[in-house]
């Protein structure tokens, strides 16, 4: 007999039948002997519509109220699940965030957990119930409703997970596992068995949106074995789905490569004829840093003449305010000769920790890139993965390419 946390997506419980059909598949799972927690997200669309409420309302509302309403999307799932379960004869009792004690921090919208207190759960499954607990969700010390950000579900499946102890966490999503890319731009694209806790932390920070990066972290951290499943197979047909676990574990049959990434949401920026002296890097990310704007690929090229080239990548969203900073602030004040930018380039990454016991990896992307004509902007690395910077143009082939070069479209033993 295991324990098993299960969380189940917002597609997964999208409607009424959808619902029955989670109930069946864990009443499965507990009809060979398993306790079973269920962490579920709102019906999807729900959170945006709850959100969207509100913005109708104010431009800016407080954080605090925000999440009173948001929670509310995810307390609907548990009391539908546990109620599709007594019409199937299974026992099943429901629990919101704050009633499990989910304690988190107070930075309402994006809280992090701090403690979990189990003891109810614990005897709900003694005495033979599915436990059902709403996802995305805890309560502050001062008894406020907070939430954990966007997908945060995911979150609250592996703290379950971790504070339970469980055999394994599972995240019932709509596809069937993490892929080496993006079918939708490579059809030949793959499942993988297995992908380590750095690569699939990688690829989520890099754009994958399978699991929310915080969950992947925790599950890091706390060792909790986690599973990526679609909860759309069919009773008997259902795959193995991708299994997130530690480099030991496959040593054996562990690729050099496990994926590629890319990312659309970015956009470039360059200080053209910066004086080339200390402190110049602070001077020009330091006020973009004070305006709350994140900073990913920085490159600054080798001097000459006393002056040099700077550039960086933010999020698209921010290009304008960051640009405007640039030439109000910085370009004036260091002394710069002109700032411009780009919003129509995307980020392509190959990622996988064979990297660090294999040499060549990096001249191969270049080359593949190299032959297609694309020409590469930025490159930026680090032990388990090589970003390049691309016109938005080259994405679909540079991603396709790469997947062949590195020969991810072939099936492995
Ligand atoms: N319902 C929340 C969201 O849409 C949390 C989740 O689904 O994980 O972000
Ligand atoms: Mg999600």
């Amino acid at each position: 007999m295991a324990l098993i946390v299960q969380k189940y997506g917002g597609t997964s419980v999208a409607n009424p039948e959808r619902i029955k059909e989670v109930a069946r598949r864990v009443a499965r799972w507990q009809a060979q002997g398993h306790q079973v927690v269920v962490v579920v997200s709102a019906m999807s669309g729900e959170t945006n519509r709850l959100l969207g409420l509100a913005k109708q309302i104010s431009a800016s509302p407080d954080p605090r109220e925000l999440d009173v309403i948001a929670a509310t999307g995810e307390q609907v799932t548990i009391g539908l699940l546990c109620i599709a379960l007594h019409e199937m004869g299974r026992k099943a009792r429901s629990y919101t965030g704050a009633q499990v004690r989910v304690l988190t921090d107070s930075a309402f919208t994006k809280a992090r957990i701090l403690a979990i207190d189990e003891r109810n759960i614990r005897a709900d499954l003694d005495s033979g119930n599915v436990v059902v607990v709403a996802g995305f969700q805890g309560v502050d010390e001062g008894g406020n409703i907070t939430t954990l950000g966007r997908g945060g579900s995911d979150t609250t499946g592996v703290a379950l997970a971790a504070a339970l102890k469980a055999d394994e966490c599972q995240i019932y999503t709509d596809v069937d596992g993490v892929y080496t890319t993006d079918p939708r731009i490579v059809p030949e694209a793959r499942r993988l068995n297995h992908v380590t806790f750095e690569e699939m932390l990688e690829m989520a920070s890099l754009g994958s949106k399978v699991l929310q990066i915080r969950s992947v972290e925790f599950a890091g951290k706390y060792k909790v074995r986690l599973r990526v499943l679609s909860s759309f197979e069919e009773e008997g047909k259902e795959g193995p789905g991708t299994l997130i676990t530690f480099e030991d574990d496959i040593k054996m049959e562990q690729p050099i490569i496990s994926g590629i990434a890319f990312n659309r949401d970015e956009a470039k920026l360059t200080v053209l004829g910066v004086p080339d002296r200390p402190g110049i890097a602070y001077q020009i990310l330091g006020p973009i840093a004070e305006a709350n704007i994140d900073v990913d690929m920085i490159v600054q090229n080798v001097g000459h003449d006393g002056t040099t080239d700077f550039s960086f990548t933010v999020p698209r969203g921010e290009f304008q305010r960051a640009l405007t900073i640039l030439n109000d602030q910085i370009k004036p004040h260091i002394g710069a000769r002109e700032a411009v930018g780009d919003n129509r380039i995307c980020k392509v990454s190959v990622v996988g920790v064979g990297m660090r016991s294999h040499v060549g990896i990096a001249s191969r992307m270049f080359r593949t890139l190299a032959e297609e004509g694309i020409n590469i902007q930025m490159i930026s690395t680090s032990e388990i993965k090589i970003s390049v910077v691309l016109d938005e143009k080259y994405l679909e082939l540079a991603v396709r390419v790469l997947h062949k070069a590195f020969e991810l479209d072939e099936i492995r033993a």
